[in-house]
């Protein structure tokens, strides 16, 4: 079958895009060492380039396509608003050189998002600085780490974590210095409190947990896990990927929570990008404001009574763990979101998060199995072990979904349920969208006790069938070679 020639087989000399005025300047002498002779850019007119890329980008997946419920991942629509005033010059131009005397907006905003992020989530001071939710991670076990160490506690050097937990925060405990001792899960999908009692002891540096957790729910015996951990000298970091789940419901501070990040690119909008920018905020108690990555913007009254926004560097600060300020674009993303939705409205995205997760779980459950019979909350997990039996397995139901234009939940993730499908609907999604998710996972399902074959050869109608995943992850080729015969795509 004949397929359209991509922009390099297009390519023709001489044709261009744009073209340049004659320069009115003497050419500059590049040192011959500096030129290349061939550089293989394609060379071609603006109309190609714009198919190109349109075409380009029909080929992934986006939330602006349709529904993206990758579970723990928070993949919300991202609003157009927070856009328009990230590209506002007196923000977008800014140098991050700049004195601060004439950033003053910039620092305010800092400023005031800090503020916000530690009255939504009930803790003292906050820290703009970690680029991402796992970098948030290194930075709170890091304070952990020096907290002890101040208090001469050196023999605290185990970081207790759920069996439920994301792998980063194993991997994080151990970048901290710690060793990781796993809590198993009990009958109910809550941290196992005898196994906790167990394990707790002198050696304890703290407890990393996520509440609620991966399996979307909310530990029931939150305050005991808490009381637990302090009792023994140990402090507690809550992992605030699931976030979504509680705006304005509960404040981790105020469940004696020592710690936590945010991830302001799942609860607060920003985009996740390809691997772009991330922000990864951290809240803190009193006690540890003192150990936060600096500089954090403090608010301060010059000579002349105004108010005026400086740096400043916490007295015990594990140091700088980013250049410059943190991700600037994505607090003025964040911060616009809040304001956009002011307290009700944080409170209100959180009720429909919930809503939508239970309303899922409702149509679902039956056909498939759900792995904690409760109520769930932002997130629900189902098991396709029944449909394993039936001859196809939680990857088969991912790739089929596909076929119908939707992306697939996180699949053998949590990793303590057998063939997991983790589902995340998100409060952005409309109840028709949901509806359309929920009619295609129970054709799906019927498929599989009919026609296994359909499902199992999934998918049927994108460009590339099933990839090695783990591979194009750790030897990611980017670079165009020309077309061969594509080569015949087991399925499986
Ligand atoms: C996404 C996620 C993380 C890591 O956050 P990043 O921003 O991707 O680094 C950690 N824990 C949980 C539960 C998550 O969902």
């Amino acid at each position: 079958m004949a397929t359209e020639p991509t922009i390099f087989e297009l390519s023709s000399p001489g044709r261009r895009g744009v073209t340049f005025p004659e320069p009115d300047v003497p050419d500059a002498e590049i040192p011959a060492s500096f030129r290349r002779e061939s550089l293989a850019f394609p060379e071609a007119s603006e109309i190609d380039v714009v198919r190109h890329f349109t075409r380009m980008s029909q080929k992934n997946h986006a939330i602006d396509i349709s529904m993206y419920p990758l579970g723990s991942c928070t993949m919300k629509f991202n609003p157009r608003i927070n856009e328009a005033v990230a590209r506002m010059p007196g923000y977008a131009a800014l140098h991050p050189l700049q004195r601060q005397e004439t950033a003053q907006g910039a620092l305010q905003l800092m400023y005031e998002l800090q503020e916000m992020l530690a009255e939504i989530s009930g803790f003292a001071a906050v820290s703009l600085q970690p680029a991402a939710g796992a970098h948030g991670e290194l930075a709170g076990t890091l304070i952990i780490r020096e907290f002890h160490r101040a208090n001469g506690d050196s023999a605290r050097t185990e970081m207790l974590v759920p069996d439920s937990a994301h792998g980063t925060n194993p991997a994080t405990a151990v970048m901290a210095g710690f060793s990781v001792v796993t809590i198993p899960s009990d009958d109910r999908g809550n941290v196992d409190l005898a196994a906790l009692r167990e394990k707790v002891g002198p050696n304890t540096a703290g407890m990393m947990i996520t509440n609620p957790n991966t399996l979307g729910l909310w530990d029931e015996h939150i305050h005991e896990v808490v009381d637990i951990v302090h009792a023994a000298g140990g402090l507690i970091y809550n992992d605030g990927a699931n976030f979504n789940a509680i705006l304005g419901l509960a404040k981790p501070g105020h469940l004696g929570v020592d710690v936590m990040h945010y991830n302001l690119h799942k609860t607060f909008s920003t985009p996740h990008g390809g691997g772009g920018p991330g922000s990864g905020p951290i809240g803190v108690t009193e006690t540890l404001k003192p150990y936060l990555p600096g500089p954090v913007v403090g608010k301060s009254e010059n000579a002349n009574g105004e108010t005026t926004y400086v740096w400043e560097s916490p007295e015990k600060s594990i140091g700088r763990l980013h250049g410059f300020h943190g991700n600037f674009g994505m607090h003025v993303r964040a911060y616009t979101y809040i304001r956009m939705h002011g307290a009700e409205g944080l409170k209100q995205i959180s009720e429909d998060a919930v809503l939508n997760a239970n309303y899922l779980k409702a149509r679902l459950e039956g056909p498939y199995d759900v792995a904690y019979d409760r109520p769930c909350m932002h997130e629900v997990v189902l098991s396709a072990s029944k449909q394993k039996q039936q001859g196809a397995r939680a990857l088969d139901i991912a790739k089929r979904l596909l076929d119908f234009g939707v992306h697939p939940p996180t699949t053998y993730f949590p990793l303590i349920v057998p063939e997991a499908l983790m589902i995340e609907p998100t409060e952005t999604e409309s109840k028709q969208s949901i509806d359309y998710f929920a009619d295609t996972m129970l054709t799906i399902a019927r498929e599989i006790e009919e026609t296994p074959d359909i499902v199992t050869g999934a998918p049927h109608t994108t460009d590339f069938k099933r990839l090695d995943e783990a591979g194009a992850n750790r030897s990611l080729n980017l670079r165009w070679t020309e077309a061969k015969e594509p080569e015949p795509v087991a399925a499986g």
